[in-house]
């Protein structure tokens, strides 16, 4: 039976608690397993922004894993590229945790890789998660710019180096998401519904949501989240991509959505999305996450000011236009174009500075 458990509130501790201790998803395990929590930590942002696992719920995986005899466990991460993991530690709250209740904190960017292959791609994998029997995936059921949503699949982004990261966004993203959760079993799922930004992967935007989903099937949990996001679960190319390798199963008559309180009522709430038209002016090529987000975010507000409009040339960013002539380019990656802004990636305020100053030149 494909089964999902849903808590509804405002108190993350309580609710991770009460979900554990409802689907009990380790009761038959040997209790001297490794065990690793893997949060979405993209960026250096309190959880109250909407990008961030709440440290709340990874604590209370902590306590349910300590109170059933669980002592090998540690906190894996590895920040997008242009954030260090050891600040998004500490400023999301992880390091008070970790001393608390004495699990090391390990940044996967110092870690070495083992590459693997699926299917004939290879794919290069952080070697810690080798060292670890049972993985619980700690995602927040978000929006993201380049593939609409991000949750359970896409979070085991963060389990591979800084260059494969890059790399995959010259392999178009979807199809290496996919791959990745072919090579790597996560083994529950405890899902951050409770203030995401909908629409952006580093947050700045958080909606009540007030929600936490527990499962074990990462396809199953991500469909469920699109839908909570305002999308059709096969609108999001990596969902049907890992559906069709079958990592897991859709949503459907069958599943059970176990409320696990009796109040039934924010269950149906859905996310409506908004209409971005702005982004027709945008030209993206194989661009880190890091970097078009940054110049969403920067679009975003340009539009609120009006601004959009007035640009008749098209704005390129990705790694695909290195080397390339053209004509605004943001990022390093396009050094070559006649208007450039540098940087890897580039800060959303310094786009926005050098979008409006090419406005007021023409
Ligand atoms: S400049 Fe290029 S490599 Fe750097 S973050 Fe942007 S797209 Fe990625």
């Amino acid at each position: 039976m494909d089964r999902l458990y849903i808590a509804n509130g405002n108190n993350p501790l309580r609710m991770t608690l009460d979900l554990l201790k409802r689907a009990d998803p380790l009761r038959s395990k040997d209790k001297n397993i490794a065990i690793g929590i893997k949060p979405n930590l993209v960026c250096a942002s309190p959880a109250s922004e909407g990008a961030t696992t709440h440290p709340e719920i990874v604590e209370g995986i902590i306590i349910y894993l300590h109170d059933n005899g669980f002592k090998n466990i540690r906190i894996i991460e590895s920040s997008w590229v242009g954030d260090s993991t050891k600040r998004a530690f500490k400023v999301c709250g992880y390091e008070e945790i970790s001393e608390k209740y004495n699990i090391p904190l390990v940044d996967l960017k110092d870690d070495p890789y083992i590459a693997k292959s699926y299917k004939g791609t290879e794919l290069k994998i952080c070697r810690t998660v080798y060292d670890i029997d049972y993985l619980i995936n700690v995602p927040v059921i978000k929006g993201h710019c380049q593939t609409g949503i991000t949750c359970a699949l896409k979070n085991l982004k963060g389990l591979i180096p800084d260059s494969e990261k890059r790399r995959f966004h010259t392999m178009g993203l979807h199809k290496p998401i996919a791959y990745l959760n072919a090579l790597i079993r996560q083994d529950l799922i405890i899902a951050d519904g409770i203030c995401p930004d909908p629409y952006f992967e580093e947050g700045g935007r958080p909606t009540a949501l007030n929600r936490i989903a527990l499962g074990y099937d990462p396809v199953l949990m991500d469909c469920y989240a699109a839908q909570v996001l305002g999308y059709e679960p096969d609108r999001i190319k990596y969902i049907k991509l890992a559906r069709d390798e079958g990592i897991g199963r859709p949503l459907s008559q069958d599943t059970e959505i176990i409320s696990i309180y009796d109040s039934h009522e924010m269950n149906g709430s859905r996310i409506m999305q908004k209409d971005k038209k702005y982004l027709k002016i945008v030209d993206e090529a194989d661009a880190c996450s890091a970097c078009y987000s940054n110049l969403v975010s920067a679009l975003e507000k340009l539009n609120e000011m009006g601004i959009t409009d007035r640009f008749a040339d098209q704005i390129c960013i990705g790694q695909a236009f290195r080397g390339y002539k053209g004509t605004i380019g943001i990022g390093d990656c396009t050094s070559c174009f006649e208007k450039h802004l540098p940087g890897c990636p580039p800060e959303t305020e310094d786009i926005i500075k050098f979008l409006q100053e090419l406005t007021s030149n023409d």
